[in-house]
């Protein structure tokens, strides 16, 4: 390989690629439009259209696609190759603005929610110029957002863009309120800490339920769990460390700023950081991460698992989404600064982000909410389904002064006037190390820790870009309002600690006592399954701030709600019956194989010796026996109760009905099934074990 600087971003057609090819006008015009959000004018569309195909073909591309997000999860794309007939039997390589701008994947494969069927039946995708275009194998890339006919979001990019113009606005109109007369616009960025597994493919082409639900569904506990903490941070093995390496290469050819990799907690699982960056790059960037961590896997003989909890007992793997928000001059609002004005700021911004926290939990739950994280969300390692917020202790203790308009008590005793005086300097908390908090300030930014592994970032940033946004807004009515606007920006904060602070929990967020606490005293919402949160989503109040702030639409909502609980739904119908599928054609026979030959062997043993009582062989059938009846009888009762969740129609109805009367039968199936493991011998069982499987990669 070349070295990194050469390498880094040269399969993207980014700013120097630009610059190095457009007419300096066509490049202006062009970074108005990344930048600020102008219009872009057509025939620029058609110069940028021409320099990216030679920079593409120079770069050994022959095909392009429209690269979109639609709301499966993971991306689509479609290829069309440059050549076109040239008349005379040969051919030419052509690529359009028209062609750039706008495409016509055929929809109909993708989820609408009802949205094609209500407007038109087409859908199409548009070029998001704010997303660097890159090239990925001979295909160049272009990001674009998917929508229907009638302008209705398809995808994720469209409402993402929408939160971010929102933020933008709002964020702009206060700052200019507080005299910033600076300030051009306002971006949110994002850093997101990637968690994920691997495992050898051989291990996993013989596990149906890895290779159908990306998890497994059965599996004793492994004899070395991650009891003993020697993986985190600890050497990384050979295979992995060369797996790693050819993925920054790739990631770094594709401008992602892939910065830091390190061992988890669990046996076979590691993290990836990038460096943040925009919130739109950066979930384009995690959507392509998560693609390239798949596809460099697989040249390694490995496969990499996404899934939120691919092992019972292990810890899941979730991703970190780093959260602030910063102005076009480079000042990072959610930083406490040092100057009266900047910290007014910083404590507008701090305060906006509580109240729209607590305002909306259950959108920040419900946009994290999927049937692979509800198995991590309150297990023992991810933070709990109840949100809270954590500030540390001296960031709480200097709010709380301000509420009460008393000295802070701090290192040193002072009375603080706003807006002259400056913050008293708290170091920032380490017990935010404890990762238990599920909304954390680290000093400068939030680290929202709910987030799945395998979750897209945008639902989470969508809620919380808009959520903020709106709060700003309202922050501005009163300023506008006010005769005085040091005085209101005071009331702004006094008035959004007292009624907020109960989102703000500084302590254990695992201990059992901090669920009640935060239930039955402070009336935090816990939402613990996908069916308990997603129909909230239409509540009159989040339907009024979503469309409000012009984010989505309310068919958009209703489409979007129908969606993600038919994905919950299918996913864990698809599990129940792999299952059953695996209990009674592998489990089942594997058990009664192991005790038909240890029955034989009892005999000839007894004709040898009629004495011999044959313990061992009998207590193992008797055992096995009642378990094999179990799992019969279990397998049985799953089966009827995905029969009856196939024949309800209603797609909420169907998802309580899952959660109610799926999840626990399959719960028992498997307690039966690795009660079974453990007792038969390995050579008869169909599967690699947990230890095959987190032991795999040397
Ligand atoms: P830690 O390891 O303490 O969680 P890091 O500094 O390693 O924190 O950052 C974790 C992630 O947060 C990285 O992706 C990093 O780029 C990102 N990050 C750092 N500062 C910011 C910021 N101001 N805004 C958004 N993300 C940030
Ligand atoms: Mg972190």
């Amino acid at each position: 390989m070349g070295t990194i600087t050469d390498i880094f971003g040269s399969m993207v057609f980014d700013d120097r690629a630009m610059k190095a090819s457009l007419p300096a006008g066509v490049y202006l015009s062009l970074k108005k439009t990344i930048d600020e959000g102008a219009l872009l004018d057509p025939e620029v569309a058609n110069s940028v259209a021409d320099a990216m195909k030679d920079w593409a073909i120079s770069k050994g591309a022959t095909h392009f696609t429209h690269w979109f997000q639609p709301l499966t999860g993971i991306t689509a794309e479609k290829h069309d190759s440059f050549i076109s007939p040239a008349g005379d039997g040969g051919v030419l390589m052509e690529f359009s603005g028209k062609n750039l701008i706008k495409g016509e994947p055929d929809a109909s494969s993708f989820p609408s929610g009802g949205l094609r069927a209500t407007f038109e039946a087409r859908g199409y995708t548009a070029w998001d110029p704010t997303s660097y275009a890159f090239i990925k194998g001979k295909t160049l890339c272009i990001p674009t957002a998917f929508c229907s006919y009638g302008g209705e979001a398809l995808d994720k990019k469209t409402p993402l863009l929408r939160s971010m113009e929102a933020l933008n606005r709002e964020s702009v109109r206060i700052l200019k309120l507080m005299g910033d007369d600076k300030v051009t616009y306002v971006q949110s960025s994002v850093g997101p800490e990637q968690e994920y597994f691997l495992v050898t493919r051989e291990m996993y082409d013989q596990r149906p339920d890895l290779r159908f639900t990306g998890r497994t569904l059965f599996g004793a506990k492994p004899l070395k769990g991650q009891e003993i903490d020697d993986h985190y941070f600890g050497v990384t093995k050979p295979k992995v460390a060369a797996f790693m390496e050819d993925l920054n290469e790739e990631l770094w050819k594709l401008g992602v700023l892939a910065k830091t990799e390190h061992n988890e907690v669990a046996p076979a699982q590691h993290e990836l950081a990038p460096i943040y960056t925009t919130t739109n790059i950066a979930t384009d960037h995690n959507q392509l991460t998560m693609e390239i961590m798949q596809k460099v896997a697989a040249k390694h003989g490995l496969v990499c698992l996404l899934h939120e909890k691919p092992f019972a007992g292990v810890n899941g793997s979730g991703k970190h989404n780093n959260w602030s928000v910063s102005t076009d001059y480079g000042v990072n609002l959610l930083s406490p600064g040092s100057t009266p004005d900047h910290n007014m700021k910083f404590l507008i911004f701090l305060c906006a982000v509580i109240k729209a926290v607590d305002d909306y939990q259950d959108l920040l739950r419900l946009s994290v909410a999927t049937a692979g994280n509800d198995h991590r969300l309150g297990a023992n390692e991810a933070p709990p389904a109840v949100i809270s917020i954590f500030l540390g202790d001296e960031l709480t203790a200097i709010l709380e002064s301000i509420e009460k308009n008393e000295p802070y008590a701090g290192t040193e005793k002072i009375q603080m006037k706003l807006g002259v005086d400056v913050l008293p300097k708290f170091v920032r908390d380490t017990t935010d190390r404890n990762r238990t908090s599920p909304f954390a300030f680290t000093g400068n930014k939030f680290e929202f820790r709910m987030l799945g592994s395998s979750n897209s970032i945008a639902c989470a940033n969508i809620m919380l870009n808009s959520a903020v946004a709106d709060t700003l807004s309202g922050f501005s009515q009163e300023l506008e309002t006010a005769k005085d606007i040091e005085e209101a920006l005071h009331d702004i904060i006094r008035k959004t600690v007292r009624e907020h602070k109960r989102i703000i929990f500084n302590g254990n967020g695992y201990d059992d006592s901090w669920i009640r606490e935060a239930t039955e005293q402070r009336g935090l919402l816990n939402y613990r399954t996908t069916p308990d949160c997603m129909p909230h989503l239409l509540d009159e109040k989040n339907v009024a701030m979503l469309t409000r702030q012009n984010v989505f639409s309310e068919a958009e909502l209703e489409s979007r709600c129908e969606i993600m609980l038919e994905n919950y739904n299918r996913i864990v119908v698809i599990e129940a019956n792999t299952m059953a599928g695996m209990a009674r054609a592998h489990i089942l026979p594997a058990v009664e194989s192991y005790c038909a030959d240890l029955a034989r062997s009892a005999e000839a043993k007894k004709e040898i010796a009629p004495s011999l009582r044959c313990a061992y062989e009998t207590d193992l059938i008797s055992r096995l026996s009642v378990l094999t009846d179990e799992i019969y009888e279990r397998v049985g009762d799953l089966e009827s109760a995905i029969r009856l969740v196939d024949d309800t129609p209603d797609v909420i109805e169907k998802a309580e009905l899952i959660r109610d009367s799926l999840l626990g039968r399959m719960s028992e199936l498997r307690i039966a099934c690795d009660e079974s493991e453990v007792l038969t011998a390995k050579s008869y069982w169909p599967f690699p074990t947990y230890s095959d499987l987190l032991y795999s990669v040397h």
